[in-house]
């Protein structure tokens, strides 16, 4: 048996992460009061928290967009998405992350008058901010920033060169979002090419609420270094002869033989309906099948989440011990957008000396 306090203590990665996705009930209220932002639908933390959790789980497309409305609605200056960006790596470090890859959509963030630029900057403050606030905690975390385009947008590419333009400077990656029904990968071609020609990394939300075939578009066409959830992958895996016997279509077989990173976020993917519930949800067929899974939490408000929970969902239905978490954590590192050099570093000083001392 493990314990979520043991979770806490294991090194964890995650590389699925919306920075909207994550604010302290009680911060989205001082922010709210201190802005003038009058939407608010409770006025208390807790009840707050409680909302946000209702909303997303009431299987209302409405009233799950209507969540980040609010979140984003507080997070139109510089002061509060800086608080925000800090607070954010503060909650990942208290939980044991050590490596992380936060990301937002910069254009969702301009109704205060701020430009693209500075938004990112604001941003890269914040998390700056809390990884000092976290090292003097005693909580070592290296955080990477990824800019975030909407797909329903028309603004991709030159969020693409936003990312690159602030690629030494914490900006690791580039990543595409929103809803993924008639808004395939393929109409962002021009910012996935010039990524490419600039030697930039990029993930994509694929394969979550939408099939197989925006997976396709996002690897064949778009060259995706990893697949945002890719759930859906198991539509191309032929399982009627059980796992031993499974056979892999094209577009399975590519993602597992090209090692093509998977997302996953378990306790979100339940709650947006890519999945039934937690039985059902594929991650445990994929480990076996020895897909590059990875554990994460998408929106850790929405789904009253953290990491550590996350892997104590997993243990509960799945039975992972420490061994199994070390893998998937080795896996998400090794998919990681930072130098090759700082993976393995992190790797060999920080996870596996981690998981040695749970595994005792
Ligand atoms: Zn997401």
């Amino acid at each position: 048996m493990i314990t979520v306090e043991e979770c806490r203590l294991a090194p964890k990665v995650l590389l699925h992460d919306h920075l909207d996705g994550g604010l302290r009930p009680s911060t989205i209220l001082e922010i709210a009061r201190e802005t003038g932002y009058d939407k608010l639908p409770a006025d208390d933390a807790v009840e707050l928290a409680d909302w946000f959790r209702t909303a997303a789980d009431s299987g209302s497309l409405e009233k799950y967009l209507e969540t980040f409305a609010h979140t984003v609605g507080v997070m139109q200056t510089a002061a509060a998405l800086e608080r925000v960006a800090r607070e954010c790596v503060e909650d990942l470090a208290a939980d044991g992350v050590v490596y992380a890859e936060i990301r937002f959509a910069p254009e969702q963030h301009l109704e205060g008058g701020l430009t693209l630029d500075e938004v990112v900057e604001a941003v890269l403050a914040g998390f700056e901010a809390g990884r000092e606030a976290a090292r003097a905690d005693g909580q070592g975390i290296v955080v990477g920033c990824l800019v975030t385009a909407m797909r329903h947008a028309a603004r991709s590419r030159e969020i693409a060169e936003l990312a690159v333009r602030f690629r030494d400077r914490g900006v690791v990656g580039f990543d595409i979002a929103g809803a993924e029904a008639g808004n395939p990968p393929s109409r962002h071609l021009a910012a996935f090419d010039y990524l490419r020609a600039e030697c930039a990394h990029f993930t994509i939300h694929a394969g979550e609420a939408f099939g197989l075939p925006s997976i396709h578009e996002a690897i064949a066409f778009c060259g995706t270094d990893r697949l945002g959830h890719g759930v859906r992958v198991t539509d191309d895996i032929d399982l009627s002869d059980g796992l031993d016997g499974a056979i892999l279509g094209r577009v399975a077989n590519y993602v597992r033989d090209k090692r093509i990173p998977l997302e996953l976020c378990p306790s979100s993917n339940v709650q947006t309906g890519a999945v039934a519930s937690i039985a059902d949800h594929p991650f445990d067929k994929l480990a076996r099948l020895r897909f590059r899974v990875t554990v994460n939490t998408d929106n850790r408000l929405m789904s009253d989440t953290t990491m550590s929970r996350e892997f104590m969902v997993l243990h509960k239905q799945f039975g992972y011990g420490w061994a199994d978490f070390e893998r998937f954590t080795v896996n998400a590192m090794k998919s990681a957008f930072i130098p090759f050099g700082e993976r393995l570093t992190l790797i060999d000083d920080v996870i596996k000396p981690g998981f040695r001392v749970l595994m005792g």
